[in-house]
C-alpha cells in the first residue's frame, strides 16, 4: 500500500479512455471546436491493462471508466474484460451520458462491468438541447432503461445542478431516480477545467440542497460516511436514498483516494492539477513494470495536492482556466482529464 503525505493511499483510478465526446455540455466543453489528443497518442487497450495491473499491484483496487464520453471508445467492452480480470481490482465502473448505453449495456454486463452511473441533468428535452447543444436526451433516458434492463442494479444517476438552470429540477430528479430504481447524486458545480463560464453565483451550496429537499420531502437522516467517497449519503422519510457531492462548498481533499489517467497516458494526482507524470512515454519507451511502478510510487509519496480546498480558500474565486488556456494544453480539459 503506498500514501501521500497525508497518509492517503492510492486506491481508485478514474481513467479516461478517450477525449471524444457526442455532446457539448456547457460546463465541461465550452468552445464550438477543439484541439483533440492526437490518435496515435492514445493508450491501447493492452497498454492500459499493464498500467492497470501495475496500480493494483501498488493497492488500487477500484477503477471507474470515463472520459470524454467511454462508451464512444470502440469496443469498450473487450478493455471491460480485460480490467475484469486484473487481481486486485475488485470494482470496476462506468461514467457515462448514457446515450450508447442501448447498444451497449448488455455487453458491458457480460463482460463484467460491475456498476453503472449515467449523468442527467434535466428532465426537460429543450434545456437538455440548450446546455449540451445536442438533441439527445430521449437516447439518454433509454440508455438508462437499458442499463436496467442489463441487469444493473447499483445504478447511479450523476446531476449537475446550476443555479437559475436546473435547479428548480431537485425534486423531479429524485423523484425519477426512484421511479427509476437509480440513486440520484446531486454536485455542485465546480471550476474545473472546461467550465469556463463558471461564476459562484451559478453554485448550488450542498446545504441549500438538502435545505430544499427536506422542506419537499420532509426530515433527512444522514447515511454513515465513507471518508473516500465523493459524495454525502442520505435517506428521505420513505427510505429513498441520495447523495450530495460538495466538492465546491464543503470539499473533501482530507480522504481522497483518487489519480486520473488520461486516455494518452498522463497520470494526475489530482483533478485539479496542472503537470501530469507522462506514463505513456515509459510504456513506449520499454519501461519494465518495476521501473513504472517506481515512477508511481514516487509521484504518490510526493502528493500533497488539496486541489478543491485551495480553491475554496481562493479570493474572489471565478472560471480556474481561460479559453486561451485550455486550447494552449487540451490536458487542462474537463472532458480530457475525466470527471
Ligand atoms: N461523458 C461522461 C458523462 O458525462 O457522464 C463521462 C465524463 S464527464 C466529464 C464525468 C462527470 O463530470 C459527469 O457526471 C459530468 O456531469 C461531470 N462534470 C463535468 N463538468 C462538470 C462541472 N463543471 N462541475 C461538476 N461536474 C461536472
Ligand atoms: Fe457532457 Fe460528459 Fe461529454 Fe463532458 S464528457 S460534454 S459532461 S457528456
Ligand atoms: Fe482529490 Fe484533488 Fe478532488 Fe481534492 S480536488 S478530492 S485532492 S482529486
Amino acid at each position: 500500500m503506498v500514501q501521500d503525505r497525508f497518509q492517503r493511499s492510492l486506491r481508485s483510478l478514474r481513467i479516461s479512455v478517450t477525449d471524444r465526446c457526442n455532446l457539448r455540455c456547457s460546463y465541461c466543453m465550452p468552445a464550438q471546436d477543439y484541439v483533440w489528443l492526437p490518435r496515435e497518442s492514445v493508450l491501447s487497450f493492452e497498454e492500459i491493462r499493464r498500467l492497470v495491473s501495475i496500480l493494483a499491484g501498488l493497492g488500487a483496487a477500484k477503477v471507474r471508466l470515463t472520459g470524454g464520453e467511454p462508451l464512444l471508445r470502440r469496443d469498450l467492452s473487450t478493455l471491460v474484460r480485460f480490467l475484469a480480470k486484473v487481481p486486485g481490482i475488485s470494482d470496476l465502473a462506468l461514467t457515462t451520458n448514457g446515450i450508447l448505453l442501448q447498444e451497449q449495456a448488455c455487453e458491458l454486463r457480460a463482460a463484467g462491468l460491475h456498476r453503472i452511473t449515467v449523468s442527467l441533468d434535466t428532465l426537460d428535452p429543450s434545456r437538455f438541447e440548450k446546455l449540451a447543444r445536442r438533441g439527445r436526451h430521449a437516447e439518454v433516458i433509454a440508455g438508462i432503461d437499458a442499463a436496467r434492463a442489463a441487469g444493473f442494479e447499483r445504478l447511479k444517476i450523476n446531476s449537475v445542478v446550476v443555479r437559475g438552470f436546473n435547479d428548480d429540477e431537485l425534486a423531479d430528479l429524485l423523484r425519477f431516480a426512484r421511479r427509476k430504481g437509480a440513486e440520484i447524486r446531486f454536485i455542485e458545480y465546480m471550476d474545473v477545467g472546461g467550465a469556463n463560464r463558471w461564476s459562484a453565483d451559478r453554485v448550488v451550496p450542498g446545504k441549500e440542497i438538502r435545505d430544499r429537499l427536506e422542506h419537499l420531502f420532509g426530515p433527512i437522516s444522514p447515511l454513515p460516511v465513507d471518508p473516500a467517497a465523493p459524495a454525502k449519503r442520505f435517506t428521505l422519510p420513505d427510505g429513498t436514498s441520495f447523495g450530495i457531492i460538495t466538492s465546491t462548498t464543503a470539499p473533501f481533499c482530507g480522504g481522497c483516494d483518487r489519480a486520473r489517467l488520461t486516455a494518452d497516458g498522463i497520470w494526475y494526482l489530482c483533478l485539479y492539477a496542472r503537470e501530469g507524470t507522462d506514463l505513456r512515454s515509459l510504456l513506449r519507451q520499454g519501461a519494465t513494470d518495476e521501473t513504472i511502478a517506481g515512477a508511481i510510487r514516487d509521484g504518490w509519496t510526493r502528493r500533497s495536492d488539496r486541489g478543491a480546498e485551495d480553491r475554496f480558500q481562493t479570493r474572489d474565486r471565478g472560471a480556474l482556466h481561460s479559453l486561451s488556456e485550455l486550447r494552449k494544453d487540451p490536458h487542462l480539459e474537463m472532458h480530457t482529464r475525466g470527471g
